[in-house]
């Protein structure tokens, strides 16, 4: 059994810390253990990175050798995407094929995106002022924390080390503990691209030890999270007392609106990728359904014939389009949204877990009685979808606005007019506009309200990433005045 221990400086560390217990949660076997870094190692950690940032080996290496390295980082991913699938798999219960096909690509794209991006980055200068030339520099800020998620941590987790790297920081990533082989195998991968030691580490552990410990370390100079809003606020109340910057991408409960003039099929099929695509474990998720009166009757009907013909099951299995949840736990927490009365929702579809071992839920669709319903307003992060009628443009612009997040959303409609409208009346990061999930690595990518503050994308990485410094030079010798002359 694998014993999974942090990566300081390209030397695997183990901690003496009471193991956590990786479970497999298709067969529910237990398949490594994870000894939680401890103060001592996370200082280590912080430490190497701190070292490698201030002796300047990266930060100060020309553009083209670091692009080098960054496209490196992404061949060695590629080259290595059947076993870091196949860990993913085992740790996570993603379908292997969903795994191998997009996660693992997504790795190696973030990092030859940032090599990329970091060719074509400029300063500023101004020069309107006749005696000055002021220029606006970027500079690495420094060490970065890094936290992850468990619902995709080889793609997200990548996306942060590639990120905060590419513009010349050092990072310490602590990935989840529910699901950290497949991103700790990652980054042992990248010990062989020719990063200078201590550019990457990695901690394992627990957020409220480990994860607390590193964002609180006094070497740590900003903080990158990715997960759930309660603890996007726990972390931005300590970050905030710490004066470090830090940027927070949260959960959701989107809105996929469906009005009466959409193409039927690509709506219908458009739906069931939003909210069943990663085991439904997806921030990004279409959870709620908003159709428009004149066809709900036949979409609904067309959706649950089409979810009950989907194959859940061994992730392994090619066919399988949705493994089990990611624990048992997680399992308990989606059924827990199944209504127990007409008070909250009419049951469509699913509702039961399937099989008895392994964390396996059915596809779920459930009419919410009303929209303040709890399965219409929080975040259950599953195969789960709850569906309400509307009629009017306006009403679907209310129930979609009716929510604290406000990540992304979906709007179907073959009007031009109707999706220019939409995209202005929704409240949310990203509009999705005919088409499920289309994810453009050079736009941002964050949430509004409480999705979160801050996000991905080109721009948005460089200026999280790097910190401005205005520097001022004379054109000509300058008059000063002769104070004491
Ligand atoms: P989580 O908030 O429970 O944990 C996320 C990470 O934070 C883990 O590594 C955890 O150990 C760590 N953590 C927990 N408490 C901490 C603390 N006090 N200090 C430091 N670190 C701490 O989230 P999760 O259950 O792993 O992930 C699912 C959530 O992530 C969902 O809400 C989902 O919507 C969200 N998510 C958001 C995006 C996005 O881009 N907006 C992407 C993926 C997932």
């Amino acid at each position: 059994m694998d014993t999974i221990t942090a990566l300081i400086a390209g030397e695997k560390v183990a901690s003496g810390g009471a193991p956590i217990a990786i479970i497999d949660p298709a067969t529910d076997t237990l398949v490594a253990e994870l000894p939680e870094a401890d103060d001592a190692t996370v200082d280590r950690a912080v430490l190497a990175a701190r070292r490698a940032f201030d002796d300047g080996s990266w930060r100060f290496m020309p553009v083209e050798a670091r692009q080098a390295v960054l496209r490196r980082c992404a061949e060695l991913i590629e080259a290595s995407a059947d076993t870091l699938a196949d860990i993913e798999c085992t740790n996570t219960g993603l379908p292997l094929a969903q795994i191998r096909g997009r996660s693992v690509l997504r790795a190696a794209d973030n990092f030859r995106f940032f090599a990329d991006y970091i060719g074509q980055a400029t300063g500023r200068l101004y020069e309107q002022h006749p005696d000055y030339l002021t220029m606006v520099r970027r500079e690495p800020v420094g060490v970065a924390a890094l936290i992850s998620p468990w619902n995709s941590p080889i793609a997200l987790g990548s996306m942060k080390v590639a990120s905060a790297i590419a513009f010349g920081n050092s990072c310490v990533l602590k990935p989840s503990e529910q699901a950290p082989l497949g991103i700790s195998k990652l980054v042992e991968l990248l010990g062989e691209a020719g990063l200078p030691e201590g550019v990457v580490n990695l901690v394992n552990g627990r957020g409220a030890t480990t994860g607390d410990r590193l964002i609180r370390h006094p070497e740590v100079d900003l903080v990158s999270f990715t997960g759930g809003t309660p603890t996007g606020r726990v972390i931005m109340r300590t970050a905030g007392e710490l004066l470090k910057p830090a940027e927070v991408e949260l959960g959701g409960k989107s809105a996929n609106i469906i009005f009466d003039d959409a193409d039927f099929e690509a709506a219908l099929d458009g739906a069931l990728l939003g909210i069943f695509t990663n085991n439904g474990q997806q921030c990004l998720a279409g959870s709620r359904i908003l159709v428009q009166r004149g066809i709900a009757d036949r979409f609904i009907e067309a959706f649950v014939e089409r979810a009950r013909r989907i194959k859940v099951g061994d992730p392994r299995d090619p066919a399988t389009v949705i493994g089990p949840m990611v624990s048992q736990r997680h399992m308990q927490h989606v059924l827990s949204f199944v209504p127990g009365s007409a008070a909250e929702g009419e049951l469509l579809t699913g509702g039961c877990r399937a099989g008895d071992t392994g964390a396996y839920v059915e596809p779920t669709l459930v009419r919410a009685a009303d929209r303040d319903a709890r399965l219409f307003q929080e975040e259950i992060f599953g195969p789960f979808a709850a569906l309400m009628v509307f009629d009017t443009d306006d009403e679907a612009y209310a129930l979609a606005n009716h929510s604290r997040f406000g990540l992304v959303s979906y709007v179907w409609s073959q009007s031009l007019q109707r999706i220019m409208t939409a995209q202005e009346r929704i409240q949310a990061g990203t509009v999705w506009c005919n088409t499920p999930m289309m994810r453009e690595l050079r736009a941002p990518f964050g949430g509004w309200k409480e999705s979160g503050i801050g996000g991905d994308g080109g721009l948005e990485c460089e200026a999280f990433y790097t910190r401005a410094k205005t520097v001022s030079i004379p054109r000509r010798p300058l008059q000063l005045r002769k104070l004491g002359a």
